[in-house]
């Protein structure tokens, strides 16, 4: 039977005659020919991801800027970039990636609390689109970085509408309690002084409720009060051009449903229309909805360790490569490359080779697995590789893009003298 249906990632995640597919390609044959622990994502997927939220935009002035810390390799922004994205950054680092990749800055977005003069002084010189200033202290700073250049630095007020998105606490962004933008009752008060810095021009307003929302009501609920906010600020004279709505998107891990994108923007749209702003730029800066589900972690199963409480397989995957599960304990779907017909399930904790016992990828899995078989870990498109680290000195994993018939590697295996390069032994005494 084929379930492709009910596996995330589909139409593109499949699996035929018991062999896991992506995009046509066979999971385990990549696994053999790069190795593992080995990303793979497919380009087919991410556009049909963007695709999906320009179709809901198409005749409207819009920009989709993909929040690109959730997957920063250069192939994956060059194809948002060919797909018609812009991007959002959080640093002059991811700058520098979109500008490797062929983005455009003046398609790029500048997001962040904590942006360094220097970082801002970059992202003038290059000209970006738009700092997304997130406190009183940096739109100053902003002021006086741009005018000691010459220049004048456009802003959107990333505004905490202190609405509730539902999500986890470490990935929830828009209440009174998070660290992020300027609260929605200074903020009429913030675009004063912004309005009246020389050299700041105002351009637009920026939220970004949270992230792995799965509902449509925090959203619509997040534009009121922004919109409340573009009424009142234009009233005094102050023009607002764009309205960036941030990103946010849910993906399907397990059972979770979230709207479709071009379902979440149209109704946004409507909810625009219907309080008079149709004619407004739209932006917004989805991440994990365009990447997430186009992309697996490829794993190899080292040993089964069947124990008296809990029965371990594990893997030479670990949270250094896909930190989700340690971090937000998060659920990651985990299936075989291939199926094992007719073995019986068993039921296993996937874990990785890191020292810490928060080393999981998954728990509780049935699975009928061997050594030597290879899993995928599913929904690993985004937040995967862009938080992996070196700890335990792990080399991080390779990545490779299917695209049609073609398979790319698109960043090599690291080296273990890669890691130490910049290390000094100290000299005698
Ligand atoms: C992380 C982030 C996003 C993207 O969030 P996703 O949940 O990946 O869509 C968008 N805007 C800002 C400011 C962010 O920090």
């Amino acid at each position: 039977m084929d379930q492709a249906a009910a596996l995330p990632g589909a139409p593109f995640l499949a699996r035929r005659e018991g062999v896991l597919r992506l995009d046509g390609h066979a999971l385990a044959d990549l696994a053999r020919r790069f190795g593992t622990p080995l990303f793979v994502y497919s380009r087919a997927a991410m556009c049909a991801a963007a695709a999906s939220y320009r179709r809901a935009l198409a005749g409207r002035p819009h920009l989709v800027c993909y929040a690109m810390k959730a997957n920063s390799n250069l192939a994956v922004l060059q194809v948002l970039a060919e797909a018609g994205c812009g991007f959002d950054i959080v640093s002059a680092g991811e700058l520098a990636r979109v500008l490797a990749a062929g983005g455009a800055a003046s398609r790029t977005v500048f997001s962040g609390v904590g942006k360094r003069r220097d970082e801002m002084a970059l992202a003038l010189q290059a000209g970006v689109r738009c700092f997304n200033v997130e406190s009183i202290g940096e739109l100053r700073v902003l002021d006086e970085v741009a005018r000691a250049h010459g220049v004048v630095a456009p802003v959107s007020l990333r505004v905490n509408p202190d609405v509730d998105a539902g999500t986890h606490p470490y990935i929830s962004t828009g209440l009174k309690s998070n660290k992020f933008g300027v609260a929605h009752a200074q903020a009429l008060a913030t675009y004063r002084e912004a309005a009246a810095l020389g050299g700041l021009r105002v351009a637009g307003i920026d939220c970004h409720i949270g992230s792995q929302i799965t509902q449509i009501a925090p959203y619509l609920d997040a534009l009121d009060r922004l919109l409340d906010l573009v009424e009142a600020v234009e009233a005094e004279g102050i023009a607002l051009h764009h309205v960036d709505v941030g990103g946010g998107l849910g993906i399907t891990y397990t059972d979770e449903a979230p709207p479709a994108a071009d379902e979440l923007v149209g109704r946004l749209l409507a909810r625009m229309d219907a309080r008079g702003h149709g004619h407004r730029e739209v932006l917004l800066e989805p991440g994990r909805s365009l990447v997430g589900n186009a992309g697996v972690l490829l794993t190899e199963v080292l040993y089964l360790k069947p124990g008296e409480v809990t029965n371990f397989c594990i893997v030479d995957a670990a949270m250094n490569d896909l930190t989700r599960p340690a971090l937000y304990d998060a659920y990651m779907g985990i299936e075989p490359c291939v199926r094992r017909r007719g073995e019986p399930l068993a039921r296993w904790d996937v874990v990785g080779p890191v020292c810490e016992s928060g080393d999981w990828l998954g728990r509780q899995r049935d699975l009928a697995v061997q050594a030597g078989d290879f899993l995928a870990v599913l929904s690993a498109g985004a937040y995967g590789m862009a938080m992996a680290s070196n700890y335990n000195t792990r080399p991080r994993a390779a990545e490779v893009m299917v695209d049609g018939d073609a398979v790319h590697l698109i960043r090599q295996r690291e080296r273990v003298a890669d890691l130490f390069a910049g290390e000094r032994l100290i000299g005698a005494p």
